[in-house]
């Protein structure tokens, strides 16, 4: 069974958890280093990424996150997407830079504040997905080496660099585990 954590130092880690065991994953909460060298994969999940980097400094997690994802892949969805951008600007807020993306915060405005709708995702999903967006960051530019799986309102919501995979929605708050198979399609065994 792969083993992956979910940091959950903030907001909503719990859906995350339950979704990856029904994806067929051995699941750690994450809220020190130790237990992140224990695993082979790491959903960040939203919340707010504010009060994320401030309990990530607060908890000396912020250099070991930096290094586990230089090695081993990370699902960051909404405030997780924010967390591992590049960059993150209006404001300009720090990051720990590990996919090749520019993200603005809160960028739908107030109408579309949380929506959901159903996307098409590229290969290897290849299918319709339901997307929850809520208070969702923007992804204003992709890196060339930055695959988009999937679009909504003319932007990247859902890609891929790599070893990582960015959501600017909730695939937690959803039945589907599609996005939490495809993760876990990139975690390794742990087998060194
Ligand atoms: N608006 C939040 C932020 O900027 C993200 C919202 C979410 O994770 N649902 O951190």
């Amino acid at each position: 069974m792969k083993k992956v954590g979910v940091l959950a130092l903030q907001g909503d880690f719990e859906a995350h958890q339950k979704a990856l065991q029904r994806a067929g994953a051995e699941v750690v909460l994450v809220r020190t280093a130790e237990q992140l060298e224990s695993v082979n994969g790491l959903v960040i999940p939203g919340g707010e990424s504010t009060t994320m980097l401030k309990l990530l400094d607060a908890e000396g997690l912020t250099e070991p996150l930096r290094r586990f994802g230089r090695h081993k892949p990370i699902f960051g969805t909404c405030a997780g997407a924010i967390l591992v951008a590049a960059k993150v600007v209006n404001p300009e807020q720090e990051s720990l830079g590990l996919v090749d993306i520019e993200v603005e915060r809160n960028a739908y405005g107030r109408q579309l504040d949380s929506h959901v709708t159903r996307l098409h995702a590229a290969a290897p999903l290849d299918g319709d997905i339901e997307a929850v967006f809520i208070r969702a960051p923007v992804i204003l530019h992709v890196g060339p080496g930055v695959r988009v799986l999937a679009t909504h309102r003319d932007h990247p919501v859902l890609v891929e660099q790599g070893r990582h995979l960015v959501a600017t929605f909730h695939p937690e708050l959803t039945t589907d585990a599609s996005l939490h198979k495809l993760f876990l399609d990139k975690v390794g065994n742990g087998n060194r």
